[in-house]
């Protein structure tokens, strides 16, 4: 790097030097921009956690408030027994009563489940309906023994017909009626047999055991197979609809599993029957609720199931340690269907324990959370216009908006702390940006800022080298000027001298060869005055000063006096001239004595640009518009490249310059400035080593007719 620095000139390394000062505060000024920008993301990250996290407690603190009425209202002893129908309706009274929680459900030490729709596992204490209840039993064994083994279903239905008249529980009359019935059917006298099994179902309903199916919906199975024996499909139908709402609003304990084979069978059935009719007959019209029902029912069978087998081990085993204490709910989220569900449960005080109950558990109703709880806490929560509070269900999509905003990009989000663990409180932008995002702006614009500095640095530079390298141009020209000026003066000077000397000394006695020294002297001064008068307008020229005279003159006859005065110097120098001038005089408005020097200039230089063939041809013509003198020869030519910088001040082409003339790099100059001053143009063709023309174009528009 440092042996690198050595073959460096010290002007370029000082440049370096100072392009590296300027570059310095650039590059702090980004730093500590960059700096302070990361700064302020950290202080908003900072900012945007604590008020999410605020918002959260908030909401739980809401939420776990839910459940103060329902833990106070369990000290007190709430059931008589552990009976299906008065623990169903408890648990019915409980959801009523507390809308933002739901889902309620009880777990027996047996591990049992029961919600207010259906059971699972849960043995009930009550006693089954025993035989015994049917009076007459000799009679009831007779009528079997006439139904089984005489096989005569008449004398059998005569039996049990006198066993019901005799029969006064439900109990004991669902299971004569059954009887009836199913001899009827054997008999194949199908409307005898529906009729009495429609007289069970007619009974109060009888809630059986576990996994004993009801009598009611026995009977209308019956019924229905007994319609389709007769061939009465509409009463068929009518039936299944029947049974399809018994099972719908009187499910039993699930554990033998016939409770969802019934269930499954059935909606199978009335599907088909719904799908086959088009008329719109009434069993058609209530289908629709009966359906919603039908998905409540499989949602809550679904839940209680789930419950059953995943939740019940664990909160079997956490309610045999002592340290669980009463009525403070433990938590889980409990997958379910594709979504979770919070499920909270507590242990319950001992008037519950002493029925067997162990445990009570229940969900907080996201619905009521949604539609109730959260726009109520969150419409009094104002964060100003740029935030808006969401929250995000376990899949992360938004269960709430406190405003419609995009919602794929969050500022800030935190989870639940205490329930709902797999939600989250999320903050988010109007125009749905992140923290980045929003210091992104200032950012880019700094990064914006910086690289313009270096650009306009970088131009500067540019600029200030450019203007640099042509100083040293023109101050190269300059000096170049001075001592061509100089050669250029230095020789008529010597000439003069050395002529004037020797005349001096009288050693000249030859007339002639007097006559003639003094002509070399009188040419060579006018060379001088004329080389003096070139540097003189040059220099009017410069400062702006330079006057022209304008004045009707015969163009053609200045063209030609100052041809005239030439004629002889370049005859002197061996060239061969040809002149071609109109005979007829131009007058126009000119400077006579700007014009000749022009031609002067471009003589001058066709006579110093020529090598072995020494020829110029000077022409004036004229169209409409234009006057056009021009200048030609055959010397070094201008290569094409140059062309346009020859006019320029101090330029001197590439193939005249090392070669031993001398010049000022002024002649052409003053040629165009002439021209332009008359409104004209110069143009110049030349190729390397053919010869150049220079052709000064003059508008005629000043001419006067003569
Ligand atoms: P100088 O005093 O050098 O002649 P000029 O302004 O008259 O200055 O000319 C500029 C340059 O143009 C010359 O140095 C020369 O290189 C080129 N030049 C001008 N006239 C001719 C010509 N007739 N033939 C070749 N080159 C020419």
């Amino acid at each position: 790097m440092f042996g690198l620095l050595k073959h460096i000139s010290p002007k370029t390394r000082i440049l370096f030097f100072a392009i590296f000062l300027i570059l310095l505060p650039g590059a702090i000024l980004s730093y500590f921009g960059f700096r302070s920008i990361s700064e302020k993301a950290e202080n908003l990250t900072t900012t945007y956690r604590g008020t999410v996290i605020l918002v959260r407690d908030r909401i739980e603190t809401e939420i776990l408030r839910l459940e103060e009425p329902l833990r106070s209202s369990l000290t007190e002893q709430q059931l008589k027994s552990d009976s299906f129908k008065e623990i169903e309706a408890w648990l019915g009274e409980l959801e009523l009563r507390h809308p933002g929680l739901g889902h309620f459900f009880l777990v027996n030490s047996q591990g049992g489940v029961i919600s207010a729709t259906v059971s699972l596992g849960w043995v009930k204490t009550e006693e089954e309906p025993e035989l015994g209840e049917i009076a007459g039993m000799t009679e009831f064994r007779s009528a079997e023994e006439s139904e089984f083994v005489k096989k005569d279903c008449a004398a059998a239905v005569q039996s049990y017909k006198s066993v019901l008249t005799k029969t006064r529980t439900p109990a004991g009359r669902d299971f004569v009626l059954s009887r009836i019935g199913r001899c009827y059917f054997k008999m194949k006298r199908y409307r005898e047999g529906i009729d009495a099994y429609k007289k069970i179902v007619a009974l109060p309903d009888q809630r059986s055991g576990s996994g004993i199916v009801p009598s009611s919906i026995a009977a209308l199975t019956q019924i229905a197979d007994g319609y389709a024996s007769l061939g009465e499909d509409k009463k068929r139908e009518a039936t299944l609809f029947a049974l399809y709402e018994r099972l719908l609003y009187h499910p039993w304990d699930l554990e033998g599993g016939e409770y969802s084979y019934y269930l499954n069978s059935t909606i199978e059935e009335v599907n088909s029957i719904v799908n086959r009719s088009s008329n719109g007959n009434q069993t058609e019209r209530v289908f629709p609720r009966l359906k919603e029902r039908e998905k409540e029912l499989l949602a809550e069978l679904g839940f209680v199931r789930r419950i059953h087998q995943t939740l019940v081990p664990q909160v079997l085993s956490e309610m045999s340690r002592e340290t669980v204490s009463q009525l403070v709910p433990l938590r889980i989220p409990l997958p379910l269907d594709g979504s979770i569900i919070e499920v909270s449960y507590l242990r319950l005080p001992g008037s519950f324990q002493r029925l067997g109950i162990s445990a009570m558990g229940y969900a907080v109703n996201e619905d009521y959370l949604v539609s109730v709880l959260l726009p109520r806490i969150l419409g009094a929560v104002d964060l100003g216009k740029d935030l808006v509070v969401g929250i995000l269900g376990s899949d992360g999509t938004p269960r709430y908006l406190q405003k419609n905003v995009p919602t794929s990009k969050y500022l800030m989000a935190e989870n639940f702390s205490k329930t709902f663990s797999t939600w989250k409180v999320a903050l988010f932008h109007p125009d749905g940006k992140t923290v980045e995002e929003l210091v992104g702006r200032e950012k880019h614009l700094y990064l914006a800022l910086f690289l313009g500095i270096v650009a306009v640095m970088v131009i500067g530079i540019v600029f200030v080298g450019r203007a640099a390298l042509h100083e040293v141009e023109a101050s190269r020209m300059k000096s170049e000027f001075v001592s061509s000026v100089s050669h250029e003066l230095k020789t008529p000077l010597a000439l003069i001298r050395m002529f004037g000397e020797t005349l001096e000394s009288g050693l000249v006695s030859d007339e002639a060869k007097r006559q003639e020294f003094y002509h070399i002297i009188t040419k060579e001064s006018e060379r001088l005055t004329h080389l003096i008068n070139n540097v003189l307008n040059f220099s009017k020229m410069e400062t702006g000063s330079k006057q022209y005279r304008f004045e009707e003159d015969d163009i053609v006859q200045v063209v030609r006096g100052t041809l005239e005065a030439y004629r002889f110097h370049i005859r002197d120098l061996g060239f061969e001239m040809v002149i071609q001038l109109p005979d007829d005089p131009i007058v126009m408005m000119i400077d006579k004595d700007a014009i000749s020097q022009a031609l002067l200039n471009l003589l001058n230089n066709a006579a110093k640009y020529s090598d072995e063939q020494k020829f110029i041809r000077v022409e004036l013509t004229k169209n409409v518009d234009w006057v056009l003198i021009s200048v030609e020869d055959r010397g070094v030519g201008i290569p094409q490249d140059e062309l346009g910088k020859i006019f320029e001040k101090f330029y001197r082409a590439s193939t005249t310059r090392t070669k031993e003339t001398t010049g000022s790099g002024l002649g052409l100059t003053l040629v165009k400035h002439i021209v332009e001053a008359h409104t004209g143009s110069v143009e110049v063709s030349s190729t390397v080593g053919g010869g150049s023309r220079f052709v000064l174009r003059l508008p005629l528009q000043q001419a006067v007719d003569s």
